[in-house]
């Protein structure tokens, strides 16, 4: 009982310290005008290229300092895990759309014994095909639409060119949405290079787009894992141009760099890390003492963790469940694994559709919520013969055994939506009693011998990464924080971040959050100086202290 309320007690003075140093910091930079080259901050940036029209900007008060935080404060959802991680576990923690209309399987030509030339006669790529461009070119157009708010940003600071004399490498998932970001870099001044952080999530088309324009794109979809490791290097290692910055989903690159490229990353001057497995390895990383730059934890800042988790799998769940299986909800008995973020999402969507839906839980809390919210909490061993659909949600392991999967009905169906695919035990499948049939593309029918099927979805990898569209909108969310926590360690002065693990702050969340109520007309309530003094609170923000869980 004492230990979490001196916990809430540590962290309720970090937050009031917080507000202190960003008043302090408003002060400051008020005065400053933001050219070319002053030094800038977060507090800077949501003042010049202001908020959105409908509400009132949040001013010059971002400062990230204080901010640094213990990584074994933060839950670690996908479990402990070694640095040195299996493709087969590629990070997923922000997700993208897994369609690509220009498969062309008919090439079966590896991308690298290709020699290919963009049309202002640059090799420096490596994509499918360099042909699909135009098309990925549309498909980047039909994206920006919906990612109204990181256009916006990118209109506004363009002129100040906040990135300039960026050299970013990236490794992330190479979508339609991950070029408006790659894109809205390149107009604030950074030069570009890309691979990607998952072997079956590029868009050729989108790869190739960007590949034209001038990013050397390093990536296809459906590399093998010496692929995956070539593109890695290809994208680091290049004559002239050493990077200064690195964007990463999973930590790969990262750790590619750490270990292959020393001397390059001793120079790296932030990283900005976006999965739960990127951000514990760098946090061990920095526990041993060799983190020697300075890294952006943007998997727990509250625009990432409460959008892309919660919402992303509110709206995915069902498409990739029906794309899979043409499967009717209404009357389904399913049983959701783990009710976090991504569980509630899960669940929500399917008790709108009339499923009857159960959750597995192992924490009392999430428990309880689950029952408030009208499910029934069981263990998986009560349901496994009745149930319908198993879909795991936890980011453990071996949260549905052998044991279980023999236990379950005929047709039923399982599928994973946690980051990796240990959720479900699906090598224990992999016997000789067992037969697997593919009967479309990521479904399994995994027959008994006695002839009952189970239905297994994308070989327990991550559901709607591999089996359907994500909603673009939520990806802006994520990805203006991506661009905004690139911006702030670029021109962070010397001092600001020492070697470590940086949260986000409270402000940078609410920033990206109001630059997004744009696209609802969302109207927000200023608070009249009469109630900021009585809440203790800037009128500015951060509106919210670190406790706070939203
Ligand atoms: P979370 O920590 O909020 O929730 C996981 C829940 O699972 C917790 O409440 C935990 O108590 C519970 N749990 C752990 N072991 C369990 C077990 N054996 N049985 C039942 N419950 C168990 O994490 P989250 O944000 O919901 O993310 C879950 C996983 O989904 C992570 O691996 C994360 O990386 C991944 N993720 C997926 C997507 C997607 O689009 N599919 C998006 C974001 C995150």
């Amino acid at each position: 009982m004492s230990e979490p309320a001196g916990e809430a007690k540590l962290e309720v003075k970090q937050a009031s310290k917080e507000v202190k140093e960003s008043e302090n910091v408003a002060e400051k930079y008020s005065a400053m005008t933001v050219s070319k080259n002053s030094e800038m901050n977060m507090g800077e940036l949501s003042s010049v290229f202001s908020a959105v029209p409908t509400h009132k900007p949040v001013k010059k008060q971002i400062q990230f300092v204080e901010d640094k935080q213990e990584f074994s404060r933060f839950p670690t959802k996908a479990g402990r895990r070694s640095l040195s991680r299996s493709i087969s576990q590629s990070s997923t923690d922000s997700y993208s759309s897994a369609a690509s209309y220009t498969d062309s399987s008919d090439d079966e030509t590896s991308p690298r014994d290709k020699t290919q030339v963009n049309s202002k006669g640059s090799s420096d790529f490596c994509v499918k095909n360099i042909k699909q461009a135009e098309f990925g070119r549309r498909e980047i157009d039909i994206a920006e639409q919906d990612m109204s708010a990181l256009i916006s940003l990118r209109k506004r600071a363009q002129s100040e060119k906040p990135l300039a004399g960026a050299k970013i490498v990236g490794c992330t998932h190479i979508t339609a949405q991950t070029a408006v970001l790659i894109e809205t870099l390149v107009a604030l001044g950074a030069q570009c290079r890309w691979t990607a952080c998952n072997i079956y999530s590029t868009q050729n088309e989108v790869a190739a787009a960007l590949s034209e324009i001038g990013v050397a794109v390093f990536a296809w979809k459906g590399e093998s894992e010496d692929d995956f490791w070539w593109c890695i290097d290809h994208c680091v290692n290049t004559e002239g141009w050493q990077p200064n910055m690195i964007l990463d989903d999973g930590g790969d690159l990262t750790h590619w760099m750490y270990k292959k490229y020393p001397n390059v990353f001793k120079k790296i001057r932030g990283i900005v890390e976006e999965s739960v497995t990127g951000v514990h390895r760098l946090y061990q990383l920095s526990k041993a003492g060799k983190l020697c730059v300075p890294a952006m934890n943007v998997n727990d800042s509250v625009t990432k963790q409460k959008f892309d988790n919660l919402y992303c799998c509110r709206e995915s769940i069902l498409d990739g469940l029906k794309r899979t299986t043409d499967v009717m909800f209404g009357g389904k008995q399913v049983v959701v694994c783990g009710y976090g973020e991504v569980g509630k999402g899960c669940c929500a969507a399917l008790k709108a559709l009339g499923a009857i839906v159960y959750v597995t839980e192992i924490d009392p809390i999430c428990a309880l919520q689950a029952c408030m919210d009208g499910f029934r909490v069981v263990k998986l061993n009560e349901v496994i013969r009745h149930v319908d659909v198993i879909i795991t949600c936890t980011g453990n392991k071996n949260v549905v055994t052998r044991d279980q999967l023999d236990r379950m009905k005929n047709g039923s169906i399982v599928c994973n939506m946690g980051h990796s695919n240990t959720e479900i035990d699906v090598a224990s499948l992999r016997t000789p009693e067992l037969t697997w049939e593919r009967v479309r593309s990521q479904v399994d029918h995994v027959i008994w011998p006695d002839g009952k099927r189970v239905i297994l979805l994308a070989e327990g990898r991550l559901l709607n990464l591999s089996c359907s569209t994500v909603p673009t909108f939520v990806l802006s969310i994520t990805a203006t924080t991506q661009a905004l926590a690139l911006i702030e360690l670029y021109n962070a002065p010397e001092g600001r971040y020492k070697q470590d693990v940086y949260l986000l702050p409270k402000k940078m969340d609410e920033y990206v959050a109001s630059l997004h109520l744009a696209t609802f007309d969302a109207h927000l309530t200023e608070l009249t100086d009469e109630q900021a003094k009585y809440l203790g609170l800037n009128k500015n923000g951060p509106f919210k202290p670190n406790y706070y869980r939203y």
